[in-house]
């Protein structure tokens, strides 16, 4: 099976164990750093330059370090590959395939209100990284998974829009708008929900606070809107 990929010039390795060989061309599928295993798929942050926030992209694959200068060179100069060896679980000798997850203020059009603190961008920009710049793994939900979180940290994030870096486009490129102010939904602020019409309205939108609406809403009593209020012409009775 080595043979046949590396072509009819691959070095013969004579009496060298197999084991090793086959090292060569060997799908790396998971890659283990400290006490941690990375797989194909999963979302991780990366060192990133200091003072800039850690960079976040998704595995796409994995390769030995400078297997791809090899492969160009490999059909005139038949070296012998013994510094593949053992590469598995050595991270400085093996590159990493990802696309990028860009934050908002990253995008061309920067980062806008409706924009969460937690939000990504899923963009088509991809790169070859060295493993050892991964730090951790992250978690990147859909917007609706994001709400539904119990608890959030700072390894949560969520994803609406993917991203073309060329042509910094969106897409989607329309959301749904709620409240007054028409802004699409941002998780990191408080909304009421009229019980009425269903729009979802930010305090500050309405002339009220979050605290007086959470006070309001303290015992099963609904919210209404004013426009609401005033078309129904329903009387205030408590
Ligand atoms: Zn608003
Ligand atoms: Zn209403």
């Amino acid at each position: 099976m080595t043979a046949e990929n590396e072509g009819a010039a691959a070095p013969s390795n004579n009496g060298e164990q197999t084991t090793h060989n086959k090292t060569t061309n060997k799908v790396i599928k998971y890659i283990t750093l400290g006490s941690e295993t990375y797989n194909i798929h999963d979302i991780v942050s990366m060192k990133a330059p200091e003072g800039e926030k850690p960079y976040i992209a998704k595995i796409l694959r994995f390769d030995v370090h400078d297997e791809k200068d090899k492969k160009k060179t490999s059909d005139k100069n038949n070296k012998k590959r013994q510094t593949d060896e053992e590469i598995e679980n050595i991270a400085d000798k093996v590159n990493v395939h990802v696309s990028w997850y860009y934050r908002p203020e990253e995008s061309a059009s920067g980062r806008k209100a409706f924009h969460g603190e937690y939000e990504l961008f899923a963009s088509d920009h991809t790169d070859w990284v060295k493993a050892n710049t991964i730090e951790s793994k992250i978690h990147v939900y859909t917007l609706a998974d994001y709400q539904e979180l119990e608890s959030v940290n700072e390894n949560a994030f969520f994803c609406r829009f993917s991203y073309k870096a060329a042509t910094s486009e969106f897409k989607p490129d329309h959301v749904q708008v709620f409240c007054k102010c028409s802004m699409p939904y941002n998780p990191d602020l408080f909304m009421v929900e009229c019980g009425e019409c269903k729009e979802w309205y930010h305090p500050e939108c309405i002339n009220t606070s979050k605290e007086e609406l959470v006070e309001k809403l303290k015992g099963d009593s609904e919210w209404f809107c004013d426009e609401c209020v005033h078309k129904h012409k329903w009387a205030k009775t408590t």
